[in-house]
């Protein structure tokens, strides 16, 4: 069918003020958060359209048209992902979800609530604190970022320490699947004894199973008493048996956030596998009152004096509480003037933003090897860090020469670094979701089998394989 012929048709579905084909839309959607050139990728192509429906009936009749006539659709929530799930490789078109935005139901009893997949996480956790509730996936990108695309990336929050990822939270989905069949699945936790847990097909998944109309989220009571620490320690080293003693004494903290930076913010004194940077552990604890946090703490002073950590004292702690969604309001209002964030912006270095998971025993092991394989090639390792659990190791580098080649080659070094995770039973990715950065990749942790496994489900729901093509595998 002609490109013409198949938005008239679409024009039938949803009204034509909701299809955009002007040069400006149509370039805003050749990316996401990031500019895919500087992952050393290829260019994501211009969609023909951009398509906002505004509910499931006119998902499920664009999926069954797009099913018919071989068209790919790539959904899309807030365009925040970094690992471009959310651009088009194939032309087709862009379902921006962005307009089914209602909060059907808030219900303190069931302790749940039921959005549509346009909602942005900050506003539902606004609406849940007034019922004294709160969402546990609280990412960076909170002000930002849309329920359905953090189902879809499975995404980590600040309070994954505790309430776990996006994924743990959700407790239901309405979904349309290429085909244009709608599945719905019931809002109760452990829902999975009886069967295959359906929900879980669509989560973490880049929305390359089906679209997600609608999510029944987990809502949790704000606890009586928070309490934010900040903790100065002597290398990365001691900062991390810290964490892990936590974990062993069984403490589960809320809020887990260590980075080793460089030593200056001007750009000095890079991290080196020998000479340590900055390593500040930033821990909340929360409890039902305030003897159960005493009691907490406690034990968390033993542990953190037995590896010479030193308290930074509550005003930093409070400020780093309060300033640790900065970066998603920068974001939001930049995108509100119509700048482009720096990370979005033509030209800049490659850089490495990795975010894998290793078993405890590995993590320093990955450290000491990763951060030289980097180096070695002229790059610069800004940060390290361990966010919510202990296996959740993450690395930022940076080419200062900022070439293509330079693109090129911290591509190559940043498969080499997951590679060497993988080689420690690592896993390739624990945040950010697969997308086009991290397929080849994930294809590698999962081997022959489950290659073949996760194609056969792709086939099996998606037969035109026009749902979201070129994502989650090669
Ligand atoms: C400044 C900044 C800070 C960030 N901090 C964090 C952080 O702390 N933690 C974290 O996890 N991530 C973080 N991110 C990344 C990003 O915000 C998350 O990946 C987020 O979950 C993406 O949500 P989105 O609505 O923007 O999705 P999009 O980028 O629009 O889409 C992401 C994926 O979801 C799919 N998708 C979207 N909506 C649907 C739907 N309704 N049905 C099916 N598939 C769908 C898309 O096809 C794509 O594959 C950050 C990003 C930025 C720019």
């Amino acid at each position: 069918m002609e490109p013409a012929e198949f938005l008239g048709e679409v024009t039938q579905i949803v009204s034509r003020d909701q299809v955009f084909t002007d040069e400006q839309t149509l370039s805003d959607y050749t990316r996401d958060a990031v500019r895919h050139e500087r992952w050393g990728l290829e260019a994501p192509r211009a969609p023909l359209a951009v398509v906002r429906p505004g509910s499931t009936a006119h998902v499920s009749e664009i999926m069954k048209l797009a099913t018919r006539v071989g068209t790919p659709v790539v959904p899309y929530g807030a365009g925040t992902g970094v690992m471009g799930g959310a651009v088009s490789m194939d032309g087709g078109i862009v379902l921006d979800m962005g307009s089914m935005d209602k909060v059907l139901d808030i219900s303190l009893e069931d302790r749940l609530a039921r959005v549509q997949p346009g909602v942005i996480l900050g506003e539902l956790d606004k609406l849940a604190q007034v019922g004294g509730m709160f969402v546990g996936h609280d990412p960076w990108s909170q002000p930002v970022a849309s329920v359905g695309g953090a189902v879809s990336t499975n995404g980590v929050g600040y309070m994954a320490a505790k309430y776990g990822t996006m994924g743990r939270q959700v407790l239901a989905l309405e979904v349309v699947l290429p085909t244009g069949e709608v599945v719905r699945t019931r809002e109760l936790p452990r829902n999975v004894s009886t069967g295959l847990d359906m929900t879980s097909l669509f989560i973490g998944t880049d929305g390359a199973f089906g679209v997600i109309t609608e999510a029944t989220i987990r809502l949790f009571p704000q606890p009586e008493e928070r309490r934010h620490y900040a903790l100065e320690f002597p290398s990365f080293p001691s900062g991390f048996f810290a964490i892990c003693r936590f974990a062993t004494e069984g403490i589960i903290p809320a809020m887990v956030d260590f980075a080793e930076e460089e030593m200056t913010e001007e750009g000095g004194q890079a991290i080196e596998a020998d000479a340590p940077g900055r390593s500040v552990l930033h821990m909340s604890l929360e409890g039902s009152s305030s003897m159960e946090v005493d009691a907490l703490e406690g034990t968390i002073w033993e542990i953190v004096s037995n590896y010479s950590g030193k308290d930074l004292g509550p005003a930093e702690a409070q400020r780093f509480w309060e300033e640790r969604h900065a970066a998603g309001e920068r974001y939001a209002d930049e995108r509100g003037t119509g700048q482009r964030h720096p990370w979005r912006e033509d030209g800049g270095g490659g850089f490495a933003y990795i975010h894998t998971a290793v078993p405890i025993s590995q993590v320093l092991n990955l450290r000491y090897q990763g951060i030289p394989l980097f180096q070695s090639e002229g790059f610069q390792v800004k940060e390290v860090a361990i966010w919510g659990e202990p296996e959740m190791f993450s690395i930022i580098a940076t080419d200062p020469g900022g070439s293509d080649r330079g693109r090129e080659k911290m591509r190559e070094v940043s498969d080499r670094f997951i590679d060497l995770a993988l080689e420690m039973g690592g896993t390739v990715e624990y945040c950010h979701g697969v997308g086009l950065r991290m397929k080849g990749a994930y294809g590698r942790e999962l081997g022959a089998g489950g290659r073949e496994l996760i194609r056969r489900l792709k086939t099996a729901l998606d037969p035109s394989g026009i749902l979201n093509p070129g994502k989650l595998l090669d």
